[in-house]
Order: C-alpha cells, then structure tokens, then sequence
C-alpha cells in the first residue's frame, strides 16, 4: 500500500532524514519509535506532503505522491496530531462534517449524518454539539480520529497521539486505536506507548537520527534486537 524509497530531507543544511525506505501492507500496524529530534514527525509529514522531500520516492497503491493532488492525497491518507489540530470555533460535529463538504463535497445534511455516524463509534455522540474548550483532553484526540476515519482514508498516520493527555485519559484514545487496528486499519503510528506497540503492531521501527536502525516483529525488537541502540532505547522506554 505504501512504500518509500530512499526518502531524504533537509531543512536548509540540516540533513533530518537520510534515505529511509520501508513498505507497509494493507491492514499492516506500524509503529515507529525514536528519540526526540531523530525526524518522526517529518517522515510522517513527507508522507502526506506537509512537508515536500528532497531526494527518493514514495509510493501509495503504486502511484508516486509527487504526481498526485494534494487533496486528493490528504483524503487518502489522514493524520491524526499531538495537539489535535481542531478549529476551536467549530463544534465537535462541526469539525468532523469539515472535509466531508469541502473535500468530498457532500451535501450539508449527508455530511451531518456521516459526522455522527463516526462520532457514535469513537463514543462521542454526546459530545457532538460541544466546542474544543468544553472537552477533554482524550475526547478532542477522539474527534481528530472520528475526523479521520469519516474521509474513508486509506491509511492512517498517528503522530504521538497521546503525548499531549494526562495519564488517565491515554487509556481511551488507545482504546480507540486497538479497535481500529483490530477492524483492520492500515496504520502508521509514532507513539512511546509501549503496550500499544507490543500488542498491537504487525512491524515496528526504530528510528535514530533520520535512519532506520531496525525493523521487524515487535517481539524482535523488545526481546532479541540486533542492535545494542535499539536495545538501550527501547530498555529505558519499557
Ligand atoms: P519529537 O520526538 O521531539 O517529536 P521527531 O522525531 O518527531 O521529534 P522531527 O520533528 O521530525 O523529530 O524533527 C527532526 C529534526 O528536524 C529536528 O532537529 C528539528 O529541529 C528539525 N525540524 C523539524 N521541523 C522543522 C522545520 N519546520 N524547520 C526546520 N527544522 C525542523
Ligand atoms: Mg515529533
């Protein structure tokens, strides 16, 4: 479903990825770890085109994301943000039905119904009328994912989904996220929840200094790694 080539990023002389290459399957779980600054967030960003890159390739269903409309791109491929990303003076239905009728141009009453369809299965329809500032924290993150999911995206990008929320509302949004994952959506998550990864990942990534340091089952990874740093840094997460 998604494969990148030898992706490679620079912000001016700042070289933050260097040649990263990796392909996921349909329904695959991915998840990425790696420490702060090691480019996360970028390679998730060149992946929908939020930020452009500098030298490889990357592939959705074979074609090149270059070549596509960005629109078109975004509908394909949601993101769901640390900070939730919501407009603040849209309601929570409102935020969903957002894309539905400037994106997928539907009409008003069809993109309402759609909204709290997805509302419903995050377990918001209550919330449906309240504006950002009247919910929690793990109940905006739940609107950025019923937002999402109601584009009938193909593949889901996660960038620390739950760094922002207090502990005891983590729970929820990862609850969320094990149902979709069990429904099989295709998913590409950056997250330090560790749980999540060993429970939930087809493939986890080590990522240290825009490279991949190593790729594999998450049990790989936790219990037999071939590399001393992806030892050390999943032993100080875990
Ligand atoms: P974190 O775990 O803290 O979120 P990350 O792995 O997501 O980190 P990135 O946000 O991808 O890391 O940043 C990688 C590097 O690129 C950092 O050195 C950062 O300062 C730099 N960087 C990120 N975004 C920009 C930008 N828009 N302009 C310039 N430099 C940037
Ligand atoms: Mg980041």
């Amino acid at each position: 479903l998604l494969r990148l080539e030898d992706v490679e990023k620079s912000y001016g002389k700042e070289e933050v990825l260097h040649g990263v290459g990796f392909e996921m399957d349909t329904r695959d779980v991915d998840v990425i770890v790696g420490p702060s600054g090691s480019g996360k967030s970028t390679l998730l960003r060149c992946i929908n085109r939020l930020t452009e890159i500098d030298g490889g390739s990357i592939f959705l269903d074979g074609e090149d994301v270059h070549a596509m409309d960005e629109n078109d791109l975004r509908r394909r491929v949601g993101m769901v943000f640390q900070d939730f990303n919501l407009f603040a003076h849209r309601t929570a239905v409102g935020n969903v039905t957002l894309g539905l009728t400037e994106v997928l141009d539907l009409p008003s009453g069809e993109a309402h119904d759609r909204a709290m369809e997805f509302l419903d299965r995050v377990g918001l329809a209550e919330q449906a009328d309240s504006y950002p500032a009247e919910l929690s924290g793990g109940q905006k993150q739940r609107v950025g994912i019923a937002r999402s999911l109601a584009m009938d995206p193909e593949l889901i990008l996660f960038d620390e989904p739950t760094s922002a929320l207090d502990p005891e509302l983590i729970g929820e949004v990862l609850g969320v996220m094990n149902d979709l994952a069990d429904e099989g959506m295709t998913m590409l998550c950056v997250t330090h929840e560790m749980g999540f990864a060993r429970s939930a990942a087809t493939t986890l990534t080590f990522l240290d200094d825009g490279r991949i340091v190593e790729r594999g089952p998450p049990e790989q990874l936790f219990d037999d790694p071939e590399h001393d740093r992806t030892r050390e840094f999943l032993g100080d997460l875990t």
